[in-house]
């Protein structure tokens, strides 16, 4: 960042991540992957846990994408990628007027193409007018593939035999055809200068880890140069968030997992979160996040936190959760008037609904 540039670089938030595709082609497996070269980079602790959601700060994107991505060049802090894949939890989590997840990452398995569950995720996309790039997933699978665990896409192929470089650019083609065939213009990732036009398609394998830093590369990129001002939020500000899911946690009773998009939540806040019925007020009692691996042993499965800054996963426990609802918005208080949030909320679950109902 220069000298002359005042803006505050705490207030640029993380960009929230999907993952959708058809069942199988490597959602979880991409995910999986993701977290694992994540949490081996970050060994020195670097790493934060979260609820919900796998944090990738910038320094371990960096060390993932190697020669792909320079930490100077970017300002946003890393991407934060929802761990449940798929288009139910992307319908359902939503964030004022759109999806909640910022980006996304269609996977599609470069054997078996297009798929029904592509073609819903594309449409979903294109309506809630979510930017995204294409995993082309399992190029590991290619007949006579030569494994180069973690590489970049380039190199890998540089090392592939003429029949099998052959055989990849067959199917990568033949998907950027069916995504023309769906109205999107798309081409191989390093060949597109507009991500807002054009689709970019990845070559990947959530197996061996090739393409990976790509990927990642892409993703910050493309959120650095096309979504940096939404990334702009009051990061002191009270916070917005959705809910994930709502469990019983042993020791707190009802709890809601929330994926915060906007402003910071405290432990000692009041919030209104959307309920079966009507919006619940409640009073904060613990913010939890998952505890390091290494402690987890001894003692709960959580640690208490004072405070989480957007973008972040988190449990909340509180009383009067029992009808807090998957997908429904979550607001702190703080010092503004507690009707004109109840009002937000209200609103906001009233879009939901008929969302909800639009997609029968
Ligand atoms: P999901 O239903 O989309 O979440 O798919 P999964 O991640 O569960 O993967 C489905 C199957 O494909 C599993 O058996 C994975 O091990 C396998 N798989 C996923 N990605 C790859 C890949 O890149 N290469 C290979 N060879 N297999 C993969």
């Amino acid at each position: 960042m220069s000298d002359t540039d005042t803006r505050d670089p705490t207030s640029l938030r993380t960009p929230i991540v999907a993952v959708l595709g058809h069942v199988d082609h490597g959602k979880t497996s991409l995910l999986d992957k993701v977290r694992g070269s994540a949490v081996i980079e970050g060994e020195a602790g670097a790493i934060t846990q979260h609820i919900g959601a796998t944090a990738v700060p910038l320094d371990i994107v960096s060390s993932i994408a190697g020669d792909l991505v320079n930490p100077e060049d970017f300002d946003l802090p890393g991407l934060l990628f929802i761990d449940t894949p798929g288009h139910h939890s992307f319908t359902t989590l939503r964030s004022r007027g759109g999806a909640l997840a910022d980006i996304a990452i269609l996977v599609v398995d470069v054997n078996d193409g297009f798929q029904p569950q592509t073609l819903e995720a594309l449409d979903i996309l294109r309506r809630s007018e979510t930017p995204f790039i294409v995993a082309a997933n399992k190029i590991d699978t290619v007949p006579g593939w030569n494994e180069n665990e973690d590489s970049p896409i380039n190199a890998t192929y540089e090392s592939q035999s003429d029949r099998v470089q052959g055989r990849l650019d067959e199917q990568l083609y033949e998907i950027i055809g069916n995504l023309s065939d769906e109205g999107f213009s798309a081409d191989l990732y390093w060949r597109v200068q507009n991500f807002q036009r054009n689709v970019g398609v990845v070559p990947v394998s959530a197996m061996t880890g090739e393409g990976v830093p790509d990927l990642l590369a892409v993703m910050m990129g493309l959120s650095q140069r096309y979504m940096k001002e939404e990334m702009e939020i009051d990061v002191a500000g009270p916070g917005v968030g959705t809910v994930l899911e709502v469990k019983e946690e042993k020791g707190f009773g009802k709890t809601v997992d929330i994926v915060l998009y906007d402003g910071t939540i405290k432990a000692d806040d009041q919030i209104v979160v959307g309920g079966q019925n009507e919006p619940i007020v409640t009073d904060v009692r613990a913010l939890l996040q998952p505890r390091p691996l290494a402690e987890i042993r001894t003692e709960s499965r959580f640690e208490k936190v004072d405070e989480v800054g957007a973008a972040a996963g988190i449990k909340v426990a509180a009383p009067d959760l029992e009808d807090a609802m998957a997908g429904a918005p979550v607001r702190v208080v703080r010092d503004r008037d507690l009707e004109h949030v109840v009002h937000e909320v209200e609103a906001e679950l009233a879009d939901i609904a008929v969302d909800t109902a639009e997609q029968g």
